[in-house]
């Protein structure tokens, strides 16, 4: 469905889904004003760091398995990565983590609001970070690349122009828990290409779609990173991670 004329372009969204609370908005509403446009610098390369956990480097899959526990069905090709039939999650598991990855969707794809250029990466397998071809592609808002999907659009969209490298750099914190109450809920913040568009934001609760997210009576301390395969064959290159841990748990 679109949303109603005004001057503003017709986004495809949705206005039968419920409010945001704080917000006046509907989740995956196309009516929520657009972020601000701005032309980054490109994909910021940065290389792991002697403690990371590299679970990509252009070599193979071996990090990764299927949802299903099977074997990955994504392929690599020339160093990258390729989002190909089913999702797939890491053997490992995090809770809080610095995350690194770039990605990319191939030139020439006809991409149009959520099809054609779609992937994500779900932290803990539950709170997904939009993957999105978002340059030159308006979506609703709380759908694009970087949004927290279906609560909370990016700063300003920073998506390089299909074709060309995105990374995500990324920090993400469990939420934390009093019985089955969540007295401090997920954080994060995300960096598009250099520059900042989530700054220590909260989920609302593990991802959903049109619907109101919200956080399960009990929660895991630790989940793997799931990559999203939405029928696009999106690019992945350079993926690592630092779980981050107690500042003195070396001790
Ligand atoms: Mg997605």
């Amino acid at each position: 469905m679109f949303g109603a004329g005004s001057l503003s372009a017709q986004i495809a969204g949705h206005q039968d889904t419920p409010i945001i609370p704080g917000t006046e908005f509907h989740v995956h509403d196309g009516e929520r004003p657009q972020p601000r446009v701005i032309e980054s610098g490109g994909a910021v390369v940065v290389k792991p760091p002697s403690d990371a956990v590299v679970l990509f480097d252009g070599s193979n899959t071996d990090a990764w398995v299927a949802v299903n526990g099977e074997a990955s069905p994504w392929e690599v090709r020339d160093g990258v990565m390729v989002a190909k039939g089913a999702d797939i999650r890491t053997k490992d598991e995090f809770g809080a983590v610095q995350i690194h990855f770039e990605w990319r969707l191939p030139a020439g794809r006809k991409v149009s609001g959520q099809g054609g250029g779609n992937s994500g990466i779900f932290v803990m397998g539950r709170y997904e970070i939009q993957v999105l071809q978002s340059h030159t592609n308006p979506t609703y808002p709380d759908g694009q690349a970087t949004a927290l999907y279906g609560q909370l659009p990016p700063l300003v969209n920073a998506t390089s122009p299909q074709g060309e490298w995105n990374s995500y750099d990324i920090t993400f914190t469990p939420p934390v828990y009093e019985g089955e109450k969540v007295i401090t809920p997920a954080k994060v913040t995300v960096i598009h290409n250099g520059v900042v568009v989530q700054n220590g934001e909260s989920f609302l609760g593990t991802t959903t779609h049109k619907n109101l997210a919200a956080y399960p009576a009990k929660h895991p301390e630790t989940g793997p990173l799931r990559l999203q395969f939405h029928g696009d064959p999106v690019e992945f290159r350079n993926i690592w991670v630092r779980p981050l841990g107690e500042r003195d748990r070396e001790k």
